[in-house]
């Protein structure tokens, strides 16, 4: 799933401390939504390995979701709904698309790398690839209820989700085609730092 869908998701799970404990609520969004998209920071150094770990932050969610409901000030609820959006991110990618320049050929078994079992999670493309349509489904799926229910700033966030994932959906394949055009004029001392699926 693209990068809007996952920060929706991260404001989406913590959503539900508006009405449970609405003065935690900010931190909760805070976290989430940082938490949704930090995994994908690695997009350019071990994409979905690097800074995925699907079983690892559902590890770590698990105290961390625990001290905030021990000790509840803005920093531990804020911790604890970070890892509990990026278990959420590395969860999603595995029902997507495979680590591929065009992910529509569905050539590669690679989803998400699973740390604790030292290997790759082959993609079950429920959500066929980052980008698609139903990709696009979900993003408005989510995001349109928290533009009712949010407020600023994370309102204009999911705004913003909106418009920027509707954008890279209009322009997915064609993005894919000038990937390794652009990348062709990376000077050859740092073509060793691009990714190799935006080689040709
Ligand atoms: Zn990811």
């Amino acid at each position: 799933m693209m990068l809007p869908t996952h920060a929706v998701v991260g404001l989406a799970v913590a959503t539900p401390l508006l009405g449970v404990a609405p003065e935690f609520a900010p931190a909760a969004l805070l976290g989430g939504l940082l938490g949704g998209i930090f995994p994908d920071l690695d997009l350019y150094s071990g994409h979905r390995k690097t800074l995925h770990y699907p079983t690892g932050y559902a590890v770590a969610a698990l105290p961390a979701v625990g001290a905030a409901a021990l000790f509840p000030v803005a920093a531990t609820v804020g911790l604890a709904w970070f890892f509990v959006g990026a278990v959420a991110h590395c969860r999603m990618d595995r029902y997507g698309g495979g680590l591929e320049l065009e992910p529509w050929e569905e050539t590669s078994e690679r989803a998400v790398y699973d740390h604790a079992r030292g290997e790759w999670r082959e993609p079950k493309r429920w959500i066929p690839y980052d980008g698609s349509p139903l990709d696009l489904l979900l993003l408005l799926t989510l995001a349109v209820p928290l533009l009712f229910v949010l407020a600023d700033p994370f309102r204009s966030i999911a705004a913003g989700a909106l418009l920027v994932g509707g954008g890279y959906v209009g322009l997915r394949r064609r993005l894919a085609d000038l990937a390794p055009v652009v990348f062709g004029y990376v000077p050859d001392a740092y073509a060793g730092h691009v990714p190799d699926r935006y080689r040709r």
